[in-house]
């Protein structure tokens, strides 16, 4: 399950998986479902990741 962490008031959305946050929470769903299906991360996904 992709996790919520609320910071600066903004939602961010964190990929279990690879512990990478995404202000959209379709990309960490996207994320979480490739490193679970994949492990290991998705660059083209990975590259929208937010520093928290
Ligand atoms: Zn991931």
């Amino acid at each position: 399950m992709v996790k919520e962490q609320i910071k600066n008031n903004k939602t961010f959305y964190i990929c279990e998986k690879c512990n990478f946050a995404y202000k959209e929470k379709e990309l960490a769903e996207k994320c979480e479902a490739f490193c679970k299906k994949n492990h290991q991360c998705n660059i083209k996904i990975t590259k929208h990741a937010v520093k928290l």
